[in-house]
This record gives structure tokens, C-alpha cells and sequence, in this order.
């Protein structure tokens, strides 16, 4: 199928190509100083696919795929968009710039959810910075190669892997310590490489990665997160080394385990191009498992009809919907929120109207310090109207599938900003997660590996 299509050269455009892009052309100079602005303090990279295919150029600034792509001026709060737009008009030095953009990104809560205090595991008595192990079963790993994307999403909350900010980043170069640690935790049965986006490693690089992993045998998963599919599908069909991917994912295929594609779509214009289609249907003839996610995003995605629109689309083509997620609690997240009580109506909503096949989806989930949490629901109990929330996972193994109740707030947007229902004092799970950081670790099950012992004593 993929020999009927040409090869598309990979054209990137990054924050110097502003000024120069012919399709920001006819743009505002207000709107394009705002721009700028913006892609000093927030990283900023496209591509000529999503440049020429996937944003329609006659609906600027309200496109969604403009909003997810371009820098948006509403990013940063008033005061630092000024100061901002006040040193790039005024041609301020690049170190000025600099400074002044390093001071609004550390404000912007650079690692939410704990994620540099919790969840980076130790081997060998040395904190593996690369790598976290948050949720029992599952170790997510950050190849040093795999740390930049094919574009950036304007409200990607790993934002501060991009931006040159050298203790924000994790990184891990090598093969042998992702190795090493999956074999003595028996209890990890799946490695999700993350990044930025692992798929933008050419295949000879993945392959050392990936390769060692089919000879663990208590492995039954690797999973790939990934915006390819949706920013650059050639790199499943027609990039030089993607008839090698498929190779590869065949590979883990044959041995026994799930290869999974943890797959990034925003909206449903990116599964609508022949390019995306082709794309899905090569890692469908690999037997990879392509599962949808996706933040619920103001301005890009917050209509039910969109999302039933692209949870259909998702299962036309063999792909299964898996999460909405809420957006999390850093970089220009103000932009962006979508307040939990109308993110759990859209997804209601949106819910109602699609088939079983639709209904693996679970959402609207936050990504937060003590787990995966999912609002249930919305209810009155006691006289009281509460939001019913749920761990998808937790940090401690025994709290995933628990309920618990939250008073209701329609503005609230994160698990931090909701109070416990009832009168209670505490959510149930706090007193021990306060125990956890209090020891500087969050791990708490127990395997027969000596070596996970010492881990987990660290
Ligand atoms: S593809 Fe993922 S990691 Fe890359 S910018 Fe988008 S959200 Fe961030």
C-alpha cells in the first residue's frame, strides 16, 4: 500500500520562522508580536504537513490545529506578555530575552504531579533520572534521542523538556539501565516509552531500546506514546526507515507481547488525511495495538461532537479510544482549562453518542500526584451535590478503584482545587501520600527482588 505514495521530505519551522512564513503573511502585527512573545518563554516547532495539510489557513486564530500548534498570546499571563512583547519590540539583547523567559518558565510549574520528588526510581543505590516508576506495573522511560517531536503541542505539559532548561529534562541514554531495572521488578509488566515523542529516533536507535526488552519474560507489553500518527503518519510508511519500524513492531509482535501505539489525537482533522489513514493501517498489518488519548483543550477540543466525531474515526480504522484526559496544572495551562464539571458534561455527552465499541474510553482523568483520577460523575448524596471520582490508578496499588467524593465547585479544574464532600477533613488517601514525600519516595509495594527492596528502602 505505502509503495502507491511518495516520500515526503521533513521541513520543520521553529520560532525564528515567524517573521518568515508565508501563511503568517497576512497575520496582525499585533497577533504575530504576541506570537513571538509567546515562543521566547514556551517552545514553539511545526511542520510542513501540519502547516500545509492540517491547519485550514482561512479561519486564523480560531483554526484548532492553529491553536494547538502556534504560539497563542493568551499563553502567558497579562503582565509577563507584556514584558515580554515590550523586549522583543524594543530588539532587547538574546541574553535579556533570555533571562526574562527563564524567570516566567520557572513560575509556570515547570514538573507538575510530584514528578521529579516521587517518581524517579533508584538502581544501584543511584536515582535513574531518566525513567519513572509511579504506578506498580508500569515504567516510563525517556530516551535521550526520543526528547523533541515531530511538532509541539502549544499546551503540552511536558513543555520543559523543551526549552533548554538542563535540570527540567529527563533523559536517559542508555539501553543496559532501562534493561537492568525492568529484570529485577518482576512486578513491571509493561515499559511505555515517552518522551517528547520516542518516534522521532530512527528505527536503529529504537531497536537497541526495544530489542532487549523481548527477552524479559515477565514484559507482556512495550508501548510507544506518540503524536506521529497525527503529526507525521509517513514515519509509518514512506520515512527511509519505516518499512524497519514495522519490522521491528512485527518483531515484538512474534515474541509474544502487546506492541502498543499510545496514540496522541487532538482532533478529528488529523485522522481525516489519507497520510494518517495509510499510517494505521500499516501498524494494523503489524499487529500493533493503537490506543487514542488525548487532553480535553479550550480552544482545540472542547465540543462533545468533536470528540464522538473522533472516537468514531478512531474505531473506523482499528484504533481503540482509551483516555480524555483533563489538562494538567503547568505551563499555560490558564489558556487552556476546561473546568472539571463541563469537562465531565462534554464527555458525558460525547459518551451517549457513540456505539460500545466507543465505550473503552474513560475519561475525564487528571494525571496527578496520588494517581490517575476520573471523575465519575456529578450527583447529590446527603442533600449535598458531589463530583464522584475514582483512581484509575494510584500510586498505592490499593487505592486504584476506589471512590470518593469531592463537593461540588464548576470552576474547579484539578483534584487540588476540590475539597472532600461530607465535612471531611482529608481525602482518604492524603495522610499517606504526605507520608510518601515526607520519605522522598512514593513506591510502596513489596516484590521478592532483593534489589526492589533496597529500592524501595531509598
Ligand atoms: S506530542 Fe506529546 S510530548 Fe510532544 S508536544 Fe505534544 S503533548 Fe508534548
Amino acid at each position: 500500500m505505502h509503495a502507491t505514495q511518495t516520500a515526503r521530505p521533513f521541513r520543520v519551522y521553529t520560532q525564528l520562522d515567524i517573521g518568515q512564513m508565508p501563511q503568517l503573511a497576512q497575520i496582525d502585527s499585533d497577533l504575530l508580536l504576541g506570537m513571538k512573545a509567546v515562543s521566547s518563554v514556551l517552545p514553539f516547532r511545526v511542520n510542513n504537513y501540519v502547516v500545509e495539510d492540517l491547519i485550514d489557513w482561512g479561519n486564523i486564530p480560531n483554526d484548532p490545529i492553529f491553536q494547538l500548534t502556534f504560539p497563542q498570546p493568551g499563553m502567558l499571563a497579562a503582565d509577563d506578555l507584556e514584558r515580554m512583547r515590550n523586549l522583543i519590540a524594543a530588539n532587547a539583547s538574546r541574553e535579556t530575552i533570555t533571562q526574562a523567559a527563564r524567570e516566567i518558565q520557572l513560575s509556570l510549574n515547570p514538573h507538575p504531579a510530584g514528578q521529579k520528588q516521587l517518581n524517579v526510581p533508584v538502581l544501584d543505590g543511584q536515582p535513574v533520572p531518566g525513567m519513572q516508576h509511579k504506578y506498580r506495573e508500569t515504567v516510563l522511560f525517556f530516551p535521550q534521542a526520543g526528547q523533541t517531536c515531530h511538532a509541539y503541542c502549544t499546551y503540552c505539559f511536558r513543555w520543559a523538556q523543551f526549552v533548554g532548561m538542563a535540570d527540567m529534562k529527563f533523559a536517559c541514554g542508555s539501553p543496559e539501565v532501562l534493561v537492568n531495572y525492568v529484570k529485577r521488578h518482576p512486578e513491571v509488566t509493561s515499559v511505555l516509552f515517552t518522551g517528547g515523542d520516542p518516534l522521532v529516533m530512527s528505527t536503529k536507535v529504537l531497536r537497541q531500546y526495544v530489542e532487549p526488552l523481548i527477552a524479559i519474560p515477565h514484559l507482556l507489553s512495550i508501548r510507544i506514546g506518540t503524536k506521529a500518527p497525527a503529526y507525521w503518519p509517513y514515519r509509518f510508511t514512506t520515512d527511509p526507515d519505516a518499512d524497519d519500524l514495522m519490522r521491528l513492531f512485527e518483531q515484538v509482535d512474534k515474541s509474544g507481547k502487546n506492541m502498543a501505539i499510545m496514540a496522541h489525537f487532538s482532533h478529528p482533522r488529523e485522522l481525516q488525511t489519507d497520510a494518517a489513514r495509510h499510517a494505521l493501517a500499516r501498524l494494523a498489518s503489524a499487529n500493533a495495538t493503537v490506543r487514542c488519548q488525548a487532553p480535553l483543550i479550550k480552544h482545540v477540543n472542547d465540543d462533545p461532537a468533536l470528540w464522538a466525531t473522533m472516537w468514531r474515526e478512531q474505531i473506523r480504522h482499528n484504533a481503540i479510544p482509551y483516555y480524555m484526559f483533563v489538562e494538567r496544572d503547568t505551563g499555560p495551562k490558564e489558556y487552556f482549562k476546561v473546568p472539571l464539571a463541563r469537562g465531565y458534561e462534554i464527555f458525558q455527552q460525547a459518551y451517549s453518542k457513540v456505539s460500545g465499541l466507543g465505550r473503552t474510553v474513560r475519561g475525564p482523568s487528571m494525571s496527578c500526584t496520588p494517581g490517575k483520577v476520573v471523575v465519575e460523575g456529578v450527583t447529590t448524596l446527603h442533600g449535598e451535590k458531589v463530583f464522584v471520582l475514582k483512581f484509575l490508578q494510584g500510586r498505592n496499588p490499593e487505592w486504584s478503584g476506589r471512590i470518593f467524593f469531592a463537593r461540588y465547585d464548576e470552576n474547579a479544574s484539578w483534584l487540588d482545587e476540590l475539597k472532600p464532600a461530607f465535612g471531611e477533613a482529608r481525602f482518604f488517601f492524603e495522610p499517606e501520600l504526605d507520608e510518601m514525600a515526607r520519605r522522598g519516595h512514593a513506591q510502596v509495594w513489596h516484590t521478592e527482588s532483593p534489589s526492589a527492596v533496597a529500592f524501595e528502602e531509598n
